[in-house]
């Protein structure tokens, strides 16, 4: 290989953009046609519209192969599922009946008919539908989608390169189907899933693809040898086929790791490497394997996840090393641009100063043309780009946002003590017990009550002017008197004051923090049809105020029974915003955690001893790497601690988390230190405080006797058949009696009845425990 020929040739390329179009239209057109307000006909235009809109945008800004097969009515692993024919049982008449339909009706279940499940991408907030496997799954080959987009955007001039979920990604993500045994791995089906996506490689080389992309993201996870000798042989069969386009494997999130001499060797024509936070490594995995000879490389220098500006210098840095390990290096964004908003000139209330540093798909697709010019024709080709980006970075690591002296000394002297409480868990339970006087087995709930229509009217009509602060808080404060009423009538033990005021758990919080900025259209993909817009930490987090204590302050005004204060961790706080890039994570989290403190200990000085701080992304943040997460889950902990250290010993400190799977991060849950915790339990019936059991936890714990993501309202009998269950793996002295998560989403009539049963269950229990 010579580098000079690899440099010449450089490319700029994308994986994926950004579905929803400028103005979310699609998600609009999709809930149109849900409700019937549009035939199936007019979705289909709008959405063609929308991909002839994205690969112009994108071949206007000098990306040569446009990506097709990336859009989506819903999720890209679903229509992988739809392609390799592997519909679940229960769809199977509905999609034969109206493919359309049935796609939504897999998506998003129907009166009778259950939707495939939905779960995380890796450790992105995007969610896919886990495709539902069995050894009775038969695949066969539907090209129809993959060959049709790669047509359009064909006949449009442009030159197109299908992407597609890699077989051996498809199968890792899968799931055993509901009737089959739940050891079943659907890796073991990987022989008869070859021949179709064979079979739609060579429709694709057919309908004119020069290069067909498989992703495979799961081979950055840890993996086993079986795992690695599967994609081995994958590639090395679809490899060995004749009537393939050229193959690219990608790769992204982390380093490709015990994969990359695997599919170094594989005979396909490229790989795609992820270039950001796994530069180091993967560069070294490269030069250890020899480079990549006779393959293409793609490099993911511009980073796909997050909305800063890219150090064009220091991605040149890396580009230049790599043109000396394979026979072509191309540039990319690391990942599909669908997890970043699409363009930054929409945003109008962002400071002109500040809106410099932040690049979202479009400015990324900008940056990455740039260094393919830089790589092909030398630094001098982008001089201009160059100078203005070191003076945009210059800009921001300079501004007095990103770097607030006082934060700055604060954080600093933060010492251990800090992040511990004054005395050891047993004491503070003696204290609090003795401070609070509950009874046995304690009632309470979550967080949020239901988020009515007029509380919603209420923040629009804020919006609009229609009323004012003093109006709307009002409202606020006449929804907080129905929700104390109501928890007193029922007999509720720890009130809360029902989250009335708060639109989103995160957002609330970075409204009122300095340093978090919100964007107008930020809006990036979470699942399906839903958007969401993170607040974006952009520089020194500190609290110019209380941001709660007056709201749970005019609660407990109304009751003589404790009213819990009610913040999100700060770990979470990390989770659903977009992260600096310019420190380590754990010192934003640091931050974060020191403001939330404050908060916590206004909380206590103005008479709350019961605090909830949310830790619900605790889990879903692990690092795709084992070996990535004891530090990871250090910093998250001490960053809750530090926030919650600060009060006396009679406060009780209550955490929740709402995932099913806690196992793994049992030790992680102990070693936040709060007094109290809430899971979610009801539907895996107490798994979890069976496992928290079996890992000798030794505090207070609420595992869910109320399942809130359905409108079903339990009976009081269940609710007490889940206790009992509860008792067996936690002694009455250290159970609580609560909903899975918070009733926002929840109706009135619902939320009433069942929290009334709740209660009946734990007097119930309480009685057979005190009679017997
Ligand atoms: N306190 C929050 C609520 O009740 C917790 C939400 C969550 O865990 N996602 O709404
Ligand atoms: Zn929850």
């Amino acid at each position: 290989m010579t580098t000079k020929s690899a440099a010449a040739a450089a490319r700029a390329t994308v994986y994926g953009y950004p579905r929803q179009g400028p103005n979310r239209e699609l998600k609009r057109a999709i809930e149109a046609y849900w409700k019937g307000r549009v035939p199936a006909d007019a979705l289909r235009s709008a959405a063609a519209d929308l991909r002839v809109r994205s690969w112009r945008q994108l071949a206007d800004a000098g990306i040569t192969e446009v990506p097709t097969g990336d859009f989506s009515y819903y999720d890209h692993v679903l229509d992988t599922t739809v392609m390799v024919g592997a519909i679940p049982a229960r769809h199977r008449a509905a999609v034969s009946v109206d493919p359309l339909d049935g796609y939504f009706a897999m998506a998003r279940g129907t009166q009778d008919v259950a939707p495939l499940e939905m779960t995380k991408w890796f450790d992105t907030n995007y969610h896919y539908l886990v495709p539902e496997l069995g050894p009775d799954t038969v695949f066969t080959a539907d090209s129809t989608k993959q060959v049709a987009e790669l047509k359009e955007a064909l006949a449009l001039g442009l030159s197109a390169r299908p992407v597609l979920v890699g077989p051996v990604t498809y199968l890792l993500l899968a799931k055993p189907a509901p009737a089959v045994p739940a050891d079943f791995e659907p890796l073991t089906l990987l022989d008869r899933l070859l021949p179709v996506y064979a079979e739609v490689l060579a429709d694709l080389r057919a309908a004119g693809a020069e290069w067909v992309q498989l992703d495979e993201p799961a081979l950055v996870q840890d993996r086993t040898p079986a795992d690695l000798n599967a994609a081995a042989h994958a590639y090395r069969d679809l490899g060995a086929r004749t009537d393939r386009p050229k193959l690219l494997v990608a790769s992204y999130f982390d380093r490709l790791g015990e994969a990359l001499p695997v599919l170094a060797k594989a005979p396909v024509d490229g790989l795609a490497l992820d270039f950001t936070d796994a530069a180091a490594a993967n560069l070294d995995d490269l030069a250890a394997v020899g480079g990549l000879s006779g393959k293409r490389l793609i490099a993911g220098v511009v980073n796909g996840r997050n909305i800063w500006i890219n150090d064009l210098a220091k991605s040149l840095a890396t580009l230049g090393t790599l043109l000396g390990l394979a026979d072509r290096v191309d540039v990319a964004a690391s990942c599909s641009l669908l997890h970043v908003p699409l363009d930054t000139s929409a945003e109008r209330d962002i400071d002109p100063q500040i809106l410099r540093w932040l690049a979202f798909a479009r400015q990324k697709t900008a940056e990455t043309v740039t260094l393919a010019r830089g790589l092909a024709h030398g630094t001098d080709a982008i001089a201009g780009e160059l100078a203005a980006n070191r003076a945009d970075l210059a800009s921001r690591s300079n501004s007095p946002l990103t770097h607030d002296p006082a934060v700055r000394i604060r954080t600093a002297a933060v010492t251990d003590t800090d992040t511990r409480r004054s005395q050891p868990y047993a004491e503070r339970a003696t204290a609090q017990r003795s401070h609070l006087g509950l009874p046995l087995l304690p009632t309470t709930t979550i967080g949020s009550f239901p988020q009515t229509g007029e509380l919603r009217t209420a923040r629009a009509d804020l919006r609009a002017g229609r009323i004012d602060t003093a109006g709307y808080e009002e409202r606020i404060r006449a929804e907080i008197d129905e929700v104390v009423s109501f928890q007193e009538e029922t007999g509720i033990d720890v009130l809360v004051h029902g989250e009335p005021e708060r639109n989103d758990m995160v957002q609330y919080f970075a409204e009122q923090l300095t340093g978090y900025l919100a964007t107008q259209h930020g809006w990036v993909q979470s699942y399906g049809t839903r958007y969401v817009r993170p607040p974006i930490l952009a520089g020194d987090i500190s609290r110019p105020e209380p941001m709660t204590v007056r709201w749970t302050a005019y609660a407990q005004s109304l009751t003589s029974r404790p009213v819990k204060g009610m913040l999100t961790g700060p770990v979470t706080m990390l989770a659903w915003s977009f992260v600096r890039d310019d420190q380590p994570l754990g010192d934003t989290a640091r931050q974060v955690a020191l403001a939330l403190r404050d908060e916590v200990n206004d909380l206590e000085a103005g008479g709350t001893s019961v605090i909830q701080v949310d830790e619900p992304a605790l889990r879903e943040t692990l690092p795709l790497r084992a070996a990535d997460r004891p530090a990871y889950l250090s910093w998250a902990t001490e960053a809750f601690r530090l926030s919650t250290s600060g009060v006396r010993p009679g406060t009780q400190i209550h955490t929740h988390m709402c995932y099913a799977e806690f196992g793994d991060i049992v030790q992680a849950i102990d070693d936040l230190d709060a007094d109290v915790i809430s899971l979610e339990a009801a539907r895996s019936h107490m798994q979890v405080a069976r496992e928290l059991a079996s890992h000798g936890y030794a505090r207070e714990a609420g595992p869910g006797v109320y399942d809130i993501h359905s409108p079903r309202v339990p009976s009081a009998r269940e609710a007490a058949d889940l206790l009992r269950a509860g008792l067996k793996a936690i002694p009455a002295e250290r159970l609580w009696v609560n909903p899975d998560c918070g009733l926002k989403t929840r109706g009135w009539p619902e939320t009433r009845a069942s929290l009334e049963n709740l209660v009946t269950a734990a007097r119930a229990v309480r009685e057979e425990l005190t009679t017997s």
